[in-house]
């Protein structure tokens, strides 16, 4: 007879071999059909502000690891009893989007077209970027996705200009800004970033008046600068009252240097022999003349605590219109503050000497007129960190333009901003909160005009003295309705003018756009314009480099539109590199396309693959990792799918009807509980890379070394309908349940698809679910008791030493399996009277033929290998028959070649 067919085989339509690629977009469709994110069933509100991607090229691994971890949280707070608010959106502004524009129309454009072309190639960014973001299966409002062109969108920026230049954050400031000549426009802060440079490093000397009691040819200041090209344009020499000063003779010259730094700056220049003349006082000071070191000109001495005594001279040489300690300086004390470079770095026509050359290329002019006039002192090379635009890597300068600025010191919103960050926001990571601190603590006002064309213009009329049209507010509401109507392009369309009766005579139309940054930091207040979505709201969560970017000037926004913070939680994580820590990039030939990871594996495994990293720290990608991932994503499917094949038949009557747990039944089901609270406490606090390896944990130890393991016996082969083959299908029920429930926020597409096989659920999608929905029996197991988990794992860890005995002696038995063999224990009591409590399951538990348990009060000997106190076993191959049906050992003592069980499951029930 063949026994096959008396077996209880497992089935299933759940495959062993995903197909993700496939299989995710039949359930794509299927989340759309049941038009899952509008038909949400709860009503406590959570609000994700999403921070926008910049429309312009295919999405990163980067913004694909946000919007995941976005998704995470959002399905973990469904799950929970929410209703999710998860608006995506676009930033749509700004140069990238016209510089793509400017290559393809090289011809130049009227500025109407331009904006129009700017606009269409935007939108049909986002389409492109969107549909990679639906590929990942992330949940939200793609319908009402917002974008920062949208008219209305535009009305929310404009209300919230208006709301901070009414309350008098912002002013015109003709001072030095860092500029981009790659952009042509100034830049904002979080706009540069810092890279290496050479530069030249001289040392230079400014003559004074000579002072004859010191009886030296000549005497002057000593000063270092590592930009040669600012001393035509320098206006003073500024000093530290502070520090102390001396006068230092050097080959019959007097050199004033600052008492800290002499010896450092002496060595460097090369000299050996000096004489301290004398210790300078301020009477000194007050009495003196500086001299331009190659031009006639006389240079003021200003005092300043900008001057530092830890590198250069103590000595610093003033262009005021190029540094902004220089400006301020300059503001202080009268000095002379003149743009002399155009938008590209070449010098105006004006300028005698220079006209018309590129800033850099004087260098090498400034240095051989010090060299004639004998002011060169000292001259190398150098490499030091050096602010560049992070979009170009082009160097800046700081260039003296009129810029609009938000005031950054007005009304306490400097310490109102710190406030909100130190007591009412939570940062994630922890130290987030020190890097919004200092990033407060250090910046400027903000520059908020670009130069640029293609952005919200700043609709405001100026008269020749910069003054503000009396009738600004006016202006500014009727513009609120015409732009709902119009958008912002009304402002260039129309005779601007003529529509708000201007004097086109006295008055001036502001030519400048906003800062991209101004647009999104007005998402939050969007959400609450258009859809009164509550301020503050409860998450925001980019990458770390927000925080000098969007989280700060969001936080700006808020503050000064409403004083009050615009979030509450933030969350940030780190920059994606490849396995060796470098960053992507073209030439590195080291980049990973979310859309490469999608089509060869699926998107479950890039989900996966974002939960297992710890993204409080910079994240690793490699096809090594990822083949990883592919393993434990194989290990926590086979495992659904297990289960899964033996609940073909099970059905609600069995939950009714089941009877008493075994104790390991009760040991597994205790272990899920715990589980499941670790889990649901590591959603809660954001750590999903313990969640993955908790459930990966649980797949491979809990379940697949020890419960399935030895339970498949009971299932495969006891009769259909025994109580005991029942028990364990609910047993298994609940565990698939569970957790198929909890990681269905990362393994959406999986646990979607398995849901769909359940026999029994509440819900058409494991998404309208929840994890508080318990099937009712379940909490019975609640009070198992701790002693019998620790019996438990005493077992396990005989068992352990079993199996590593049964390998080692394989050969010397010829073993098969471990079926195959009688085991005796002999022990003493303390393991007696353990073991004997387990007695019905010792055998099944450690997969043996046969177990038989032996006092033993005299001296037992120790394993040599796998110690145990008190405890020894010997193993012999077991003589018995084997089973043709369930594989174990039996007895033959009548004419059939199945055991008593197995004949009693057959037959009997
Ligand atoms: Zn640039
Ligand atoms: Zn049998």
């Amino acid at each position: 007879m063949d026994y096959k067919f008396t077996i209880n085989l497992p089935k299933t339509t759940f495959l062993m071999k995903a197909n993700l690629s496939k299989m995710e977009l039949n359930l794509i469709s299927f989340w759309n059909n049941i038009n899952l994110y509008n038909n949400q069933c709860n009503s406590r509100l959570f609000l994700l502000n999403d921070g926008p991607p910049y429309a312009n090229g295919n999405i990163h691994i980067g913004h694909a690891f946000n919007k995941i971890l976005k998704d995470f949280i959002c399905k973990f707070k469904i799950l929970s009893g929410y209703k999710i608010n998860f608006i995506p959106g676009w930033d749509c502004h700004g140069l990238p989007i016209e510089l793509n524009v400017e290559k393809k129309y090289s011809s130049k454009l009227n500025l109407n077209k331009f904006r129009q072309l700017c606009k269409h190639y935007a939108l049909s960014q986002i389409k492109l970027q969107m549909i990679s973001f639906k590929r990942l299966g992330i949940l939200c409002d793609w319908q009402n996705h917002y974008k920062t062109l949208d008219k209305s969108f535009e009305t929310s920026i404009i209300k919230s200009f208006f709301k901070i230049l009414e309350t008098g954050y912002l002013y015109i400031g003709y001072r030095p800004n860092y500029w981009c000549f790659k952009c042509t426009s100034s830049l904002a802060e979080a706009e540069i970033e810092y890279y290496n440079k050479e530069s030249y490093s001289i040392y230079l000397f400014f003559p004074i008046n000579n002072i004859l009691k010191y009886n030296l040819s000549t005497i002057g200041f000593l000063i270092w600068t590592t930009t040669p090209w600012t001393i035509p344009f320098n206006e003073a020499i500024a000093i530290n009252k502070k520090f102390n000063y001396l006068l230092i003779s050097v080959n019959n010259t007097g050199y004033i240097i600052s008492s800290n730094l002499y010896k450092t700056v002496l060595k460097k220049i090369g000299i050996i022999k000096y004489t301290i003349i004398d210790q300078l006082n301020e009477s000194f000071f007050k009495n003196i003349k500086i001299y331009h070191p190659f031009y006639k000109k006389n240079i003021t001495l200003v005092f300043s605590n900008h001057v530092r005594n830890d590198s250069g001279t103590g000595c610093v040489h003033i262009a005021p219109s190029y540094g902004y300690d220089d400006y301020k300086l300059a503001l202080k004390y009268n000095l002379k503050i003149k743009n002399t470079i155009n938008n590209k770095g070449f010098f105006y026509n004006t300028i005698t000497m220079f006209a018309n050359l590129y800033y850099l290329n004087i260098n090498i002019i400034v240095i051989n007129l010090l060299i004639k006039n004998k002011t060169l002192i000292f001259k190398e090379f150098i490499i030091h960190r050096y602010p560049h635009c992070w979009r170009h890597k082009t160097e800046l300068i700081f260039r003296t333009t009129k810029q609009w600025f938000f005031n950054i010191n007005f009304n306490l919103i400097k310490k109102k901003m710190m406030y909100f960050s130190d007591n009412i926001i939570k940062w994630i990571p922890d130290n987030g909160i020190t890097k919004m601190n200092a990033m407060l603590s250090d910046r400027f006002d903000w520059c908020i005009s670009r130069q640029r064309y293609w952005g919200i213009p700043i609709i405001l009329f100026l008269d020749c003295n910069d003054k503000l049209h009396p009738n600004t507010k006016n202006i500014l509401n009727q513009s609120i309705n015409f732009i709902k109507k119009y958008g912002t392009d009304f402002w260039y369309n129309c005779d601007v003018f003529n529509l708000f009766n201007i004097n086109k005579n006295k008055y001036r139309k502001v030519s400048d756009v906003l800062d991209v940054w101004f647009d999104s930091s007005v998402v939050y207040r969007y959400m609450y314009d258009y859809y009164n979505h509550k301020i503050p709201h409860d998450l925001c969560l980019e990458g770390n480099d927000q925080y000098r970017g969007w989280f700060q000037v969001s936080l700006i926004n808020s503050v000064s539109n409403f004083s009050i913070t615009p979030y509450k939680t933030i969350l940030s994580h780190g920059f994606i590199l490849d396995n060796k820590g470098r960053k992507m990039s073209k030439s590195l030939n080291n980049i990973i396309l979310p859309s490469d990871i999608i089509n060869k594996y699926g998107a479950d495994i890039l989900r996966l693959w974002a939960s297992s990293v710890n993204y409080s720290h910079d994240i690793t990608i490699s096809n090594e990792i990822l083949l990883r991932i592919c393993d434990a994503y194989r290990k926590i499917r086979n495992t659904f799918r297990f289960l899964l094949s033996n609940l073909y038949d099970f059905n609600k009557i069995d939950i009714l009807n089941y009877n008493n747990f075994s104790s390991f039944d009760l040991w597994i089901l205790k272990r899920l509980n715990y589980l499941k609270n670790e889990i649901l406490n590591n959603y809660y606090n954001f750590n999903f890379h313990l969640i993955y390896k908790k459930i990966y944990n649980f797949c491979v130890e809990d379940l697949g070394a020890k419960y399935l393991d030895i339970v498949k016996d009971t299932l495969y082969t006891y009769n259909y309908h025994s109580n005991n083959r029942k028990n364990i299908q609910v047993v298994f029920f609940y565990i698939l349940y569970n957790l198929l429930k909890l990681i269905s926020p990362i393994l959406s597409f999986t646990s979607e698809e398995a849901w769909e096989k359940l026999n029994i659920k509440e819900s058409l999608s494991i998404f309208k679910s929840t994890f508080n929905l318990d099937v009712i029996i379940f909490k019975t197991f609640n009070t198992f008791p701790i002693l019998l988990f620790f019996y438990w794992l005493k077992l396990f860890f005989i068992k352990d030493i079993i199996n590593k005995n049964i390998e080692l002696n394989r050969k010397k038995y010829i073993i098969g399996t471990s079926l195959d063999i009688n085991i005796f224990i002999f022990c003493n009591i303390f393991w007696f009277s353990l073991l004997n409590k387990f007695k019905t399951h010792l055998t099944k538990t450690f997969q043996v033929s046969s177990v038989n348990l032996i006092l033993c009060n005299t001296y037992l000997p120790i394993f040599s290998k796998y110690k145990i106190k008190g405890l020894f076993f010997i193993i012999n191959k077991s003589s018995y028959n084997k089973c043709e049906r369930c594989w174990n050992k039996f007895l033959k003592n009548y004419n059939i070649n199945i055991c008593l069980k197995c004949l009693h499951n057959m037959y009997y029930i």
